[in-house]
């Protein structure tokens, strides 16, 4: 086995770790975090801190104790499960997967992300095998949350040949993924944006991972942006030409032309907050992980940290920016007091090995 299975884990250590460090803070603002974390910021895992007065959805999460995980880590564990049970992409199997999760607890859910699966869930139990391209429509301004982000590490990480070679990486060429992920994403969110900037997302973990070493020169990563935004104007141009004609500004496409100049200029974590924001809309939530991610490519503590202490929507932002930066360390570049910090964590660990495993049994038919 070489080293890149250690990418793969370190991608899922970073959505469970990262959904894990976030959940005590969801909806709290970056300054009533430091007011109770004091000046040394979030350096381990709270319990929930959410008041009474906070937003009723977040109220459920008071039951859960340190170290235990939400909607982001449940979606993303489920995808990586799809993928070994079927050997491959089964949209309608994924979606079975997610509805079992949904089964076991819906704490952290959104409403987007449930109304999706409650059709899916009709659909199904009338005796249908295969999803309806009517339930994968998408339309304007209707659920573009960051519940298609939180969950896209796994296709991913199965898709990270594609960026092998150069021309892949840096070219903007569009590839299967793009496919991949749109049914990923209208299976719930009908509002492209949502699917396009997880795709972004993906596109960048899938490339990250593609290389042998940890990517460390800021140029490097640049360029690899800048591709990905290649990617998405064909995207954008192509599934949903007219749509996108009429919201110039809100194209996720805006966003990392945005993302790469801030770089460029030496962006602080205050300017990244105030500029992309932290709410969990897609266009916000995605383009302040990357944006973060950008920030501290190497260092995991750090870019965790300043995305819990941005406040907002603390857990799915964390989940985001640990994938795609527990993707460039891998397994061993994240603290030990964290990626132990309780049994069960190591569950992230063993299917980044199995998941590993399937890709290469995929790659490699003639061997067993
Ligand atoms: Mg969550």
């Amino acid at each position: 086995m070489n080293q890149k299975h250690r990418r793969f884990q370190g991608s899922l250590m970073g959505v469970r770790i990262g959904d894990t460090l976030g959940m005590p803070w969801e909806s709290m603002s970056h300054e009533s975090i430091l007011e109770a974390t004091g000046p040394l910021g979030i350096t381990t895992f709270w319990n929930p801190q959410q008041r009474n007065d906070a937003p009723p959805w977040t109220q459920g999460l008071k039951s859960l104790n340190p170290g235990d995980y939400t909607d982001d880590w449940q979606m993303t564990r489920a995808g990586v499960k799809s993928y070994i049970h079927c050997s491959g992409f089964d949209l309608h199997h994924l979606a079975l997967s997610y509805l079992e999760e949904m089964e076991l607890s819906r704490l952290g859910w959104g409403g987007t992300t449930l109304a999706g699966m409650e059709r899916v869930k009709n659909w199904m139990s009338e005796g249908h095998s295969n999803l309806p391209v009517s339930l994968l429509s998408h339309q304007l301004d209707t659920g573009s949350g960051n519940g298609v982000v939180m969950r896209i590490a796994p296709m991913a990480l199965m898709n990270y040949r594609l960026y092998l070679e150069k021309r892949h990486r840096f070219s903007g060429i569009p590839t299967p993924l793009q496919h991949v992920i749109w049914e990923v994403g209208g299976l719930t969110h009908p509002d492209p944006r949502a699917t396009i900037g997880a795709f972004a997302v993906a596109s960048l973990i899938a490339k990250i991972v593609s290389f042998d070493n940890v990517v460390t020169d800021q140029k490097t990563l640049l360029c690899l942006l800048d591709g990905t935004l290649q990617e998405v104007l064909f995207m954008e141009e192509n599934k949903c030409r007219t749509f996108f004609s009429q919201i110039q500004a809100e194209r996720f496409s805006s966003r990392l032309a945005q993302i790469s100049q801030a770089i460029i200029s030496g962006i602080s974590a205050d300017e990244v907050r105030t500029q992309f924001g932290t709410s969990s809309v897609t266009l916000e939530s995605a383009a302040f992980s990357i944006a973060t991610f950008l920030r501290h490519p190497t260092d995991f503590k750090a870019a965790l940290k300043e995305a819990v202490e941005a406040g907002g929507d603390t857990d799915t932002n964390a989940a985001i920016v640990g994938s795609l930066v527990g993707a460039n360390v891998g397994l061993h570049g994240i603290p030990k007091e964290w990626a132990a910090f309780r049994e069960d964590f190591a569950e992230a660990e063993r299917l980044g090995v199995s998941l590993w495993t399937t890709c290469q049994r995929i790659h490699q038919p003639h061997r067993r």
